[in-house]
């Protein structure tokens, strides 16, 4: 049988240090041939041993979803990968150079970049089919150098490639597409504030497609308040617990990343968890949320700000996306603003892209699913041709 490119599926894999997610996908038709997801990676008393075991498994998951691997003629694989450094700002076909590479960057990114440099390893020797690495960094590798810039010492920052890389790219990126088709106007005259809220969160000023600021940093932690994550703190914090609390740097990394964020200040960390102990009464979720809402409106305001105005401000991902209570405290009293958004639009329950803001709003306030796997698949595509 001879396949149509476009029927053709891409695989695309998130590799995580213990999971491994996986979708097949058409790019130009968006059809989900199937999903799924292999945890437990390596850990102790699982089956499953490593990354290679893991695509075996993904095999058999898929067969009882009625596909067999090897009688689909996939066009490639797609990997997501966290970080690409100073060195990538497009997605790349990966050879052994470009794997060594992302390897390297490992030091910049040590809880994500080694789990996806195995996963492309096993990958690699799975599938005689190209494989493309999607960075998460590179939409905003062209953020202007005011707002990429950290204000220390520049040869300190040449030397160690300190700057603010920014992440969920591919998500904002997406979101920034699909927010244009859904007010049907050219993506290049808007100015958009995108919340993307998830696990992790972070925030982006988009103006005509590009992005001119977001709230990651050099690393996933600075910015949002995130299920685990801290995001901004003072600087001096890693100096004063050292010396105070006697943490080493990896501890108190550790506790910034894993044991803060809606975690450390309520004790739970999924988002709808909080949002029904707020309900109920209980004090500590109800400053979480307080705190998670404080930060997203610190960041709405500096977006108004540095893009001069916004005409739409969007909200995506798990939380952005379900989560009528927090878009309708993000945008509260921001009517001076042109922010104005519709208590029966925001608590509908629909789940599509659609417009929540009132009709005298000046700014339109959206939500708009993210499909960060449909974006992997596209720009694989796109790259092998
Ligand atoms: P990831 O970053 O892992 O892709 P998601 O985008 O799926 O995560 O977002 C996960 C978060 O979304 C969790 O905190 C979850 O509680 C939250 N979430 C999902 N559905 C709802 C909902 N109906 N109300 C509030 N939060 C929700």
């Amino acid at each position: 049988m001879t396949h149509a490119p476009t029927d053709r599926p891409v695989l695309v894999l998130n590799a995580g240090s213990s999971s491994l997610k996986y979708q097949l996908v058409v790019p130009e038709s968006g059809e989900l041939r199937a999903a799924g997801i292999v945890e437990r990676i390596g850990e102790s008393g699982s089956e499953v041993a490593d990354h290679a075991a893991a695509l075996e498994v993904m095999g058999a998951q898929l067969r009882d979803d009625g596909v067999h691997l090897d009688d689909v003629a996939l066009r490639a694989v797609g990997h997501r990968v966290v970080h690409g450094g100073p060195d990538f700002s497009a997605p790349v076909v990966i050879d052994d150079a470009v794997l060594e590479r992302i390897r390297q960057l490992s030091a910049l990114a040590p809880l994500h970049n080694p789990a996806a440099v195995i996963g492309i390893e096993a990958a690699r020797g799975r599938f005689d089919v190209p494989h493309v690495a999607v960075f998460d960094t590179a939409f905003f590798s062209s953020l202007p150098a005011e707002a990429s810039t950290y204000a220390v010492p520049r040869d300190l920052a040449a030397k160690h490639s300190i700057r603010r890389y920014g992440f969920h790219g591919t998500s904002h990126q997406f979101v920034a597409q699909a927010t244009a088709d859904l007010l049907g106007r050219p993506l290049t005259d808007l100015r958009q504030v995108i919340l993307h809220l998830g696990n992790g969160c972070s925030a982006s000023a988009v103006r005509g497609g590009h992005a001119v600021d977001t709230s990651m940093g050099l690393t996933p932690l600075q910015g949002l308040v995130m299920g685990t994550r801290s995001g901004d703190v003072d600087p001096g914090l890693h100096a004063y617990l050292s010396r105070e609390a006697g943490m080493s740097i990896d501890e108190i990394d550790t506790v910034l990343n894993k044991r803060s964020g809606v975690l450390g200040l309520s004790g739970v960390n999924d988002f709808r968890e909080l949002v029904h102990r707020v309900e109920a009464g209980d004090d500590a979720a109800r400053l979480a949320f307080d705190v998670v809402v404080h930060r997203l409106k610190h960041y709405v305001g500096a977006y108004l700000a540095i893009l001069g105005g916004a005409d739409v401000l969007v909200f995506t991902a798990g939380i952005g996306q379900h989560s009528a209570p927090v878009r309708a405290a993000v945008a509260d009293g921001l009517g001076e603003l042109g922010i104005a958004v519709d208590p029966a639009r925001n608590g509908d329950g629909s789940t599509g892209a659609r417009i929540i803001s009132s009709d005298d709003s000046r700014v339109v306030v959206a939500v708009v699913p993210t499909d960060e796997e449909l974006a992997i698949a596209r720009q694989t595509a796109e790259l092998v041709g």
